[in-house]
């Protein structure tokens, strides 16, 4: 069984709640928090992964969007990131 991953253009705690069992879970730094249900909801540093990624809700509004703009929410961060000059590899741009 593969999992579906999606990944967080985003630096704040990232919060999901899982459908399975109803379960709000939170990122938190160098650790991955997993939901614990047969769903297996979990977010490891930005990357979010689940058996079924319908079955999650994600609290944060900002997800990876594959072409188009970038939300509001996006440019604010990456201008911050700028301005702290914040460098994270796994930054992908698309
Ligand atoms: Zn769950």
């Amino acid at each position: 069984m593969s999992e579906a991953k999606v990944r967080m253009l985003k630096m704040e705690p990232i919060k999901v709640r899982c459908k399975s069992c109803s379960k709000e879970i939170k990122s938190a730094a160098g650790k991955s928090v997993c939901c614990g249900c047969e769903n297996m909801t979990t977010i490891k540093g930005d990357v979010i992964s689940a058996v079924d990624l319908s079955k999650v809700i994600m609290l944060n509004t900002y997800t990876t969007k594959k072409d188009g703009g970038l939300s509001t929410e996006q440019i604010e961060w990456q201008e911050q990131r700028r301005k702290r000059k914040v460098r994270r590899l796994d930054f992908e741009v698309r």
